[in-house]
Order: structure tokens, then C-alpha cells, then sequence
């Protein structure tokens, strides 16, 4: 059993001793404050005495939930149990499951997932009539999501007693979304908050009982709830008052999603604990943090120190692609093995789940394993694996597989009865199942499946003579899988279709000597998806930077360091100058989470996402430059590249800042008016392709290196862009 005081400094000693009251602790990155809160847990139980019946503990995620178990029972007497020790929605399933009987539900409810949720939508669309390219699934759900939060529905729609009519189903979103869920008591993560409030509200008898039961209610990363979260929570401490929080507003990552990191700023304590000392990150790696946060506006300036070793220094690399960003990984991750680091001990961090695909394909050339937390591998993904089935029937129509996995996706109204007795055809006459398709089409009344007949013979023509990146394309938009996931706004999707996109364009260009066919791809790309990795070994953890949140990680990589894709153009574009704001304390958050090396990558290229070349990310300029050590070699034009975009971007969203660029102001406007850029590929009459390599200050001429191996310095008018690809 460990010291419950062993390795804490006095601050946070003060922090496990404060039981009684509220009390807060506000405290930056890697200070302790999970550490002080789980050895406060354990002072409680194991020296106060109090059953852990009697405590809850909330987190965020998860896997924090998970992790901080763990670390509780290292310390408190086994069989104590710690079933309140998880997230808010986790806690209002074991509330429910104890008092939903009485809004007359059974307490074996079920839980909806987001999909389902969305498949719920859809049917009450349907049954409404709304067309999807009018409204969206998205917008369908976040108006239900807005009407809930006023709980009226509860009452109208969910008791039993409540009847709702065919009419009311046809005319009231909400009467067809809820009457669908009732059917099977399934709640979403609406309900299961919005049901326990309403249930502490209207029975004062089970308000008073969780309000004596819960002696001492511990709150991690307090500065992400929202104010639904924070009505519940001060609801059940009302009893004992014994409220404990912790969190970090330069941490505070959801304001997107409803967060409220002021309610946390402003929480009236009784005591304020204050930790400073950061114990998980070398100085070389909190130097860049500490700059990198500074630049945010809205903030309690505070400053972090470590008495640690000064460390490794921080690398920042270049490459000049992508290909060239993932093999230095790569190469870095192969020094660090054979100096004994374990792949454990290893996390790669990004911006957004489409960054992964590159990185897992060449983890998986190179014989590394590799876990995705809280996410699925690239080519697993539902889309991804759509899409391919798509390319997989046309290549060979005997492939059943492909066929059972698209010919319902998007829906074209085929049920199980259809299946069968297709299925069934297919074995009498010893035939695909696609083959039974066509030639029994004419059997029956299905236009849908008709449809779908013309996606593939339509594909199966174009693969003749066409490029596979064009003929993705065509079957994307031709049997309507883009256009269902356009409809129903799901971004993440969309950028891995693009992402797929772009990594075909990249095989067809790296091989353009040979003629690549179709069969060609799907076998070379079979080692990706086929790959049955082993889940037991210790592997490599690669994960968005959201779902890194309070984690710690030795040796961490974020990748993808460029303007538009971290900060995200689309959450600058939408949330403005806080959105910039947010995404530096995302970044704030990634650099924190590394303990003894840091390493910084980006790369040059076209991204099909943003619609943009790359470019280095302003985070990247905010470090001051001897704060890095820097490999690969990066033009100044780059620089200026991420100047101009932040100035672009910026005056888009925010057209009174003022410009502030410290040098020759002249030559960046140049660069920003020109349509040619370093890096970029255009076509000149006479030499054909060429590169840009530097350009003249005024932006007026360009050297260029052509295929052919030359070099000329060419006037602007001369030169084309060639085609970026859409
Ligand atoms: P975050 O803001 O990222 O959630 P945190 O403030 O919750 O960070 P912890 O995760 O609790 O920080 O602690 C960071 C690391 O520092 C952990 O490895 C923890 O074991 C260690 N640590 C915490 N306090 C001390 C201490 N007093 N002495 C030595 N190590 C400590
Ligand atoms: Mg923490």
C-alpha cells in the first residue's frame, strides 16, 4: 500500500487534507492536480474511514476514468470498490439504473451511441417527410439536442401516459425522434443527464438521498464542464457541501461544444490552492509550452516551472512531404527503440482523425505496431471501407463480400427479405450475388438496386481507361455515398474520403512510369487492410490531442504542424478570434503531455481538406526560435507563407486587426498577391513542369527547377499553376 503523502509536495498535501468544504485547485499542465485529487481520495477512505459508496469522483473521458482507478487502487484496501469513480454520463447510468423506475421506465434502459442516434434521425426525417438536402441530420439532432435542454419533452413525450398521436409524429420533430427511442427505452446522452436532473428536481425524496449518500464529490478538469454539468454536480454536493475541483482554464478545449471554463474561474471556494511546480515535463519542453500559451489574449497569465533535468531539446522537422514528415517519424522512432525506449512509451498526436491515415500506413511498412485510443484505424473506418468495397466490386464482380457491404450503402431500400431471395438465387444457380442481380433485375421493383447496377458497370467502363483517383471520385458522387455524408455534415468522414482521395493521387504519382491499374492498387494496399495486428503487445499509441487530455506520455510526436490543419481552419472560420484561441490551448495541451522529449513535425504539399498548401503553423512561429532545434530546411518564404495565410485568415474573420508584420511589409503583400508560391508546381510552354524555388521580392519572376533537370529564373506571366487537384 503507498503512502498516501509519499511524493507530494506541500501544497498538495494541503489539497488532500482540505476535505471539508469547497475547494479548488487551479493549477497549469502537469502540476499534480490528478495526483492530489486520487491521494485524496484515498486519505478519505483509508483515513477518514468514508466507504467509497460515499464518494464520487468525476472525470472526463474514459480512459481518464480507467487511468485514475488504476491509480486509486495502488493505494486504497483492496475490495474497496470505486464504482463512482467515472465521467458525468457514466455516473447518470448508475443513477437511472437506480432510480428511473421512478418515471416508470424498466432499469435495463439502453444507451444510444451517436450513430444511432443519427439512425434514429433519419427514420423520424423519413417519417416526416423532411428532405435531407434540406435539413440535415445534424441540424435535425442539434435541434432536438437544443429543445431537450428545456426537459418540457420529458413530460410531453417520454412518461408513460404519454401518448403521441400519428398526427404529432408527422408534425413535431421531437414527438418522432422520442416515440422512436421509446419503443426500445433507449436514451441518449441528453437524456441521461436532462432524466437525472428531472428526477432530482421533481422527487425530493431522491434528491435527498444522493445528496446524503455522496459525502465527498471530486471533479477533474472542471474547466470543460458545461453549465448542464455543473447544475447536477453543485445539485448533489448540496447536502454535505464537501465539493472538490480541479482544472486548468489554459486547458479548457470544449467551449465548441458548450463548456463554460468562466463557471470554473468564477466557482465561489472556500479555499483556493494554487500549484505551479510542473513534475512531468523536462524545462527544454515547458519553455515552449509556457511561450506558446502566452500568446493568448484571454488568459490568467501564469508561468510554470520544473526543477527537472534540463533534457533534450525540442525538435522541430521539415519535410518537403508528407512522404518525408512520416519516414523522419519514422526514423525516430527506430533511434529511440534501439536505445531501449519502449513503443509504450511512445504517443504520435494530431489534429484531426484523417492525419492518422499517412502515419499507419508507414507504421505499418515499417513492422510497428500501433494502437489508435478512442478511435478506429484509418482503414477500418466506415467510410473508408465503403469506399473500397465500391473499388473491390468493380474490379471483381465474384467479390460478395464488397457486394453485402455497399448494396444498401447509401440506402437504396434494400431490405433482409430482398437479400434473401437474392442470396438465394446466387446459390441456386452457382452464381455471384451480383451476377443474380442483374440477371434477375427485371423480377422486381426495385430502382434502387437498378441504380446500384449502374454505379458498377458505369465504374467497371471508366477503370478501362480512366485513373483510380477519377474513378473513386465517380463512385463517390455517382452512388450517392458522398452526397449522404455531405447531407448529414459528418466533417470527419468527408476528410477521410479525401484523404483516401489524395493517398491514391500520391500511389498514381509515384508510380506514373508504370500503368497502374485497379486490381494493381487494391492488392498493394491489401497489406493495410488486411492487417490483423495483435492487441496484447505493448504497441505505440496514436491518438487525437482531445483524446490525449490528461494523459502523459514519454517520448511525444505531434505531427501535422501546418496553418489551416492545426490551428483548424474551419474552427478559426467559425469561432473567430476565440476559436485561435482554443486551438493554442489544444496546443498548449499536446506539448504538455510530453515527460521527456518533444518532437514538432510538419511538411510541405497540398492538402485537399484545407483546399491549401502547407505551411509551417503559426503555433510553430510563436516558439522562439532557440527554443527548438530545427531539421530539414525550411525557406523563409515559408515563414512569410505563414504570415500571409494568419493575415488572410485573419482578416476574413477579424478585419479591424491591426497588421503587424515587422519586416518589409512590401514584399509579403507581393507574396500574398501572387498566384505563384515556393514549393508550388507550374508549367511553363516551352520547359514543361518545374518547382519554384525562391522568387524575386516583388514576386515578379521565379527560378524554377524543371523536370528535365534545369534551372531558369522565368517572368510570371510566362508560367501556369498546374492543375491542383480538386
Ligand atoms: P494535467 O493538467 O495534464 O491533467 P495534472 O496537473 O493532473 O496534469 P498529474 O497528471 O497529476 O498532473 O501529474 C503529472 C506527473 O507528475 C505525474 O507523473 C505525477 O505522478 C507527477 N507528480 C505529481 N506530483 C508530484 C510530486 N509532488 N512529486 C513528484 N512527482 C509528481
Ligand atoms: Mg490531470
Amino acid at each position: 500500500m503507498e503512502d498516501i503523502f509519499e511524493g507530494l509536495n506541500s501544497r498538495q498535501k494541503e489539497a488532500v487534507t482540505s476535505t471539508e468544504g469547497r475547494i479548488r485547485v487551479v493549477a497549469g499542465a502537469g502540476t499534480g492536480k490528478t495526483k492530489a485529487l486520487t491521494h485524496r481520495y484515498a486519505y478519505i477512505v483509508n483515513v477518514l474511514g468514508i466507504d467509497p459508496a460515499n464518494i464520487l469522483c468525476l472525470t472526463f473521458t474514459n480512459k481518464a476514468a480507467a487511468e485514475m482507478r488504476s491509480r486509486i487502487a495502488g493505494m486504497v484496501h483492496s475490495g474497496d470498490y470505486n464504482d463512482f469513480v467515472c465521467t458525468i454520463h457514466g455516473f447518470c447510468v448508475k443513477f437511472l439504473r437506480k432510480e428511473i423506475y421512478r418515471l416508470g421506465f424498466p432499469k435495463s434502459f439502453t444507451v444510444l451511441d451517436e450513430e444511432d442516434c443519427k439512425a434514429i434521425a433519419k427514420e423520424a426525417m423519413d417519417e416526416m417527410g423532411l428532405k435531407r438536402t434540406e435539413k440535415t441530420v445534424k441540424m435535425f439532432l442539434e435541434e432536438i439536442g437544443a429543445s431537450k435542454a428545456l426537459q418540457g419533452y420529458i413530460g410531453t413525450y417520454m412518461l408513460p401516459g404519454a401518448k403521441v398521436s400519428d398526427n404529432q409524429r408527422k408534425t413535431s420533430k421531437m414527438a418522432a425522434y422520442v416515440s422512436r427511442q421509446m419503443k426500445n427505452y433507449a436514451l441518449d446522452f441528453d437524456d441521461l443527464l436532462n432524466l437525472t436532473r428531472y428526477i432530482l428536481d421533481r422527487f425530493p425524496e431522491a434528491l435527498a438521498w444522493w445528496q446524503e449518500a455522496l459525502n465527498y464529490i471530486m471533479v477533474d478538469e472542471a474547466q470543460d464542464c458545461n453549465t448542464d454539468d455543473w447544475d447536477l454536480i453543485e445539485r448533489l454536493a448540496g447536502g454535505h457541501r464537501n465539493l472538490f475541483i480541479v482544472g486548468d482554464p489554459d486547458q479548457a478545449i470544449y467551449e465548441w461544444r458548450g463548456a463554460r471554463p468562466d463557471l470554473f474561474v468564477n466557482f465561489g471556494s472556500d479555499k483556493d490552492i494554487i500549484l505551479d511546480e510542473n513534475y512531468r515535463s523536462t524545462p527544454k519542453i515547458l519553455d515552449v509550452a509556457n511561450c506558446v500559451i502566452s500568446n493568448n489574449r484571454n488568459r490568467i497569465p501564469k508561468d510554470l516551472f520544473t526543477r527537472k533535468e534540463e533534457g533534450k531539446p525540442v525538435i522541430h522537422f521539415h519535410g518537403k512531404s508528407e512522404t518525408e514528415e512520416t519516414d523522419w517519424i519514422i526514423s525516430q522512432i527506430r533511434t529511440l527503440r534501439e536505445r531501449g525506449v519502449k513503443l509504450n512509451d511512445i504517443a504520435i498526436l494530431y489534429r484531426s482523425t484523417y492525419l492518422s491515415r499517412a502515419l499507419e500506413q508507414a507504421l505499418l511498412n515499417a513492422k510497428i505496431d500501433y494502437t489508435i485510443w478512442g478511435g478506429t484505424r484509418f482503414f477500418e473506418r466506415r467510410e473508408i471501407k465503403d469506399a473500397l468495397s465500391y473499388l473491390r466490386l468493380i474490379n471483381n464482380q465474384d467479390d460478395d463480400i464488397s457486394f453485402r457491404r455497399i448494396i444498401n450503402v447509401p440506402s437504396r431500400k434494400i431490405g433482409r427479405k430482398f437479400m434473401d431471395s437474392l442470396e438465394a438465387a446466387a446459390e441456386r444457380d452457382g452464381i455471384s450475388l451480383y451476377s443474380a442481380l442483374q440477371i434477375h433485375i427485371s423480377e422486381f421493383d426495385k430502382p434502387g438496386a437498378r441504380a446500384f447496377i449502374d454505379v458498377i458497370e458505369d465504374g467497371k467502363q471508366f477503370a478501362l481507361g480512366g485513373s483510380i483517383s477519377d474513378l473513386l471520385n465517380r463512385v463517390l458522387e455517382g452512388s450517392g455515398l458522398k452526397k449522404a455524408i455531405r447531407e448529414d455534415q459528418d466533417e470527419e468522414r468527408l476528410e477521410n474520403l479525401d484523404e483516401l482521395l489524395s493517398s491514391i493521387k500520391f500511389y498514381e504519382r509515384s508510380r506514373s512510369e508504370e500503368e497502374v491499374t485497379l486490381s494493381d492498387y487494391l492488392q498493394d494496399i491489401a497489406l493495410y487492410t488486411n492487417d490483423d495486428h495483435r492487441k496484447e503487445a505493448p504497441t505505440l499509441k496514436m491518438m487525437t490531442i482531445h483524446q490525449a487530455k490528461g494523459l502523459e506520455f514519454p517520448f511525444v510526436f505531434i505531427t501535422g504542424l501546418s496553418e489551416g490543419i492545426f490551428p483548424n481552419l474551419r474552427t478559426i472560420r467559425e469561432w473567430k478570434k476565440n476559436g485561435e484561441e482554443e486551438e493554442r490551448r489544444l496546443m498548449y495541451v499536446a506539448i504538455t503531455r510530453a515527460e521527456k522529449a518533444l518532437f514538432l513535425t510538419e511538411s510541405e504539399g497540398y492538402n485537399l481538406s484545407t483546399k491549401m498548401n502547407k505551411y509551417p503553423s503559426r503555433f510553430l512561429a510563436e516558439i522562439k526560435r532557440e527554443m527548438v532545434v530545427t531539421e530539414g530546411f525550411i525557406p523563409e518564404e515559408l515563414w512569410r507563407g505563414t504570415k500571409n495565410l494568419i493575415h488572410v485568415i485573419d482578416e476574413e474573420t477579424d478585419p479591424h486587426r491591426p497588421i503587424s508584420f515587422d519586416d518589409d511589409f512590401e514584399e509579403e503583400r507581393a507574396a500574398y498577391e501572387s498566384p505563384f508560391h515556393i514549393g508550388d508546381t507550374v508549367l511553363h510552354p516551352v520547359f514543361g513542369e518545374g518547382v519554384i524555388l525562391s522568387a524575386s521580392k516583388d514576386y515578379a519572376s521565379f527560378t524554377i527547377e524543371f523536370s528535365s533537370g534545369a534551372t531558369r529564373t522565368v517572368r510570371a506571366p510566362f508560367l501556369k499553376l498546374q492543375d491542383i487537384p480538386e
